[in-house]
């Protein structure tokens, strides 16, 4: 089969548009996108940054908030200190903040990275029906999965997924 021959799925063509998005982000920490798709139609794209107006990480660098989290590794757990950039509005905020209720009804979410708790509560009251994530965010999966549970919403990973080389970027984290 000649590359010619292979035609991306939906699955991939979204999650590289997310991809895509994410590298619009100016956190040096963390670059995340987000778009939203109803049926196969593209309805918004959103990527995490500050709000606009006011000078983002790579003017200001970034804004580091440290937090306990509870780590666990082999079934022990642990607290661990963890920095995190709080400058951002999170690119699944922006995404809502941008969309219509009306294109999101029944829709689906492709995020370059599993949202966290605030996000994922967010979304659950957004509308949309589907998120379909990449890279996992472990800290917040537990709850995170059981609530899309009671809400209805699938929730799923992309799996032998490889994100376009050119969105790769180099992050400190
Ligand atoms: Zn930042
Ligand atoms: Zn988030």
């Amino acid at each position: 089969m000649s590359t010619a021959d292979v035609r991306k799925d939906w699955d991939t063509y979204f999650m590289d548009i997310a991809y895509m998005v994410s590298t619009r982000s100016r956190c040096s920490r963390r670059h995340v996108g987000a778009v939203l798709v109803q049926g196969k139609k593209l309805l918004g794209t959103a990527y995490n940054g500050a709000p606009m107006g006011v000078p983002d990480c790579s003017e200001a660098g970034c804004m580091i908030s440290e937090e306990y989290e509870l780590v666990v590794t082999d079934g022990q757990e642990e607290m661990v200190k963890k920095q995190r950039c709080i400058r951002t509005i999170h690119a699944e905020q922006n995404l809502l903040l941008f969309t219509d209720r009306i294109d999101r009804e029944g829709s689906s979410v492709y995020v370059t990275d599993e949202p966290c708790w605030t996000c994922s509560n967010m979304l659950a009251n957004s509308g949309i029906t589907e998120i379909v994530f990449h890279r996992p965010y472990p800290k917040d999966t537990g709850k995170v999965t059981n609530m899309m549970k009671q809400k209805g919403i699938t929730f799923r990973q992309l799996g032998n997924y490889q994100p376009p080389r050119e969105t790769m970027m180099t992050v400190s984290d």
